[in-house]
């Protein structure tokens, strides 16, 4: 029986061809003319939560500067361009009105439309990065915000910082009819996933991917394949899909890093009726690696 896979690529949160108005962003002139701009539209966030539409159906906030009667911050970050208006975002005060309607991204994020989960996510990358580097890490002098928000300056030791995003490997190991699921201590109800871990300094993926299996569930794997890559903005992430073949199918769980993991057949996983675990989340590039692992896309 064919079934159809959860989350296919691009993934969620990915940007869907979104215009960052990269080469803009150093434009002076240009920003300060998007910023006067009353067709400019705000993403609102407030504690790195959205503002949402009052709707039936989870929307994102998109208003325009006209319609908040507003005025842009002078150092509101740049998204980009949508449909040719420019596109910011506002950290609000706890006091604003708008404030209230302020949702978390991962919690509505897989019932976004998949354009607008992407701006969102976005968004919270961007407003963490900048709540987290108000101060230079070299010399602890204050930060300002440059490029449109896409870096920071410390005066002082004429340093530049631009955002970072932190890349970690998730990988579905597989021997024969089998593949290797995890729990981690923190995983909800009997949700199990792929195993995964950060890179470290000096490591390839392949590096890592070695480490991480072996580490987590003692399984020496042979030979890797990269698949996809997911942003995983919560809060600076990059998820990057790989396959690969165990030698054997051992399995020597550190307690400290899991809770559980065991090999599974393709065969008591594929009906989602009769599963004797539960998948991880639907937005996740997990959930896809898994299932199209299982039903052979
Ligand atoms: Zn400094």
């Amino acid at each position: 029986m064919e079934r159809s896979v959860t989350n296919p690529p691009p993934h969620r949160y990915a940007g869907r061809g979104f215009d960052r108005a990269a080469p803009r962003r150093k434009d002076p002139t240009w920003l300060a003319s998007r910023r006067a701009d009353p067709r400019t539209r705000v993403v609102l966030m407030h504690e790195l939560k959205a503002v949402i539409a009052d709707a039936a159906t989870p929307r994102l906030h998109l208003p325009s500067l006209a319609e908040l009667n507003m005025e842009l911050p002078e150092d509101a970050p740049l998204l980009g361009e949508l449909d040719g208006d420019a596109v910011f975002t506002v950290s609000l005060a706890a006091t604003h009105p708008l404030a209230a309607r302020a949702s978390d991204v991962r919690e509505i994020g897989p019932n976004l439309e998949a354009g607008e989960a992407g701006l969102a996510a976005y968004a919270r990358a961007l407003a963490y990065w900048h709540d987290t580097h108000g101060f230079c890490s070299r010399c602890g002098g204050p930060t300002w915000v440059d490029e449109g928000g896409h870096a920071r300056r410390c005066d002082p030791c004429q340093r530049t910082v631009f955002p970072r995003t932190d890349p970690a490997v998730i990988v579905l190991v597989h021997h024969e009819d089998h593949c290797l699921l995890g729990r981690a201590h923190h995983f909800p109800g009997n949700v199990y996933s792929t195993l995964a871990g950060f890179v470290e300094p000096g490591e390839s993926l392949e590096d890592t991917i070695r480490r991480e299996i072996f580490e987590e569930a003692g399984v020496v794997v042979t030979d890797m394949h990269y698949r996809s890559s997911q942003p995983w903005p919560f809060p600076a992430s990059l998820m990057l899909g790989f396959y690969a073949t165990a030698e054997a199918r051992t399995l020597a769980v550190d307690a400290d890093e899991l809770a559980d993991a065991q090999w599974f057949h393709k065969d008591e996983l594929f009906n989602p009726m009769t599963r004797p675990v539960s998948l991880p989340r639907p937005d996740s590039i997990a959930r896809w690696l898994i299932e199209s692992w299982l039903y052979g896309h």
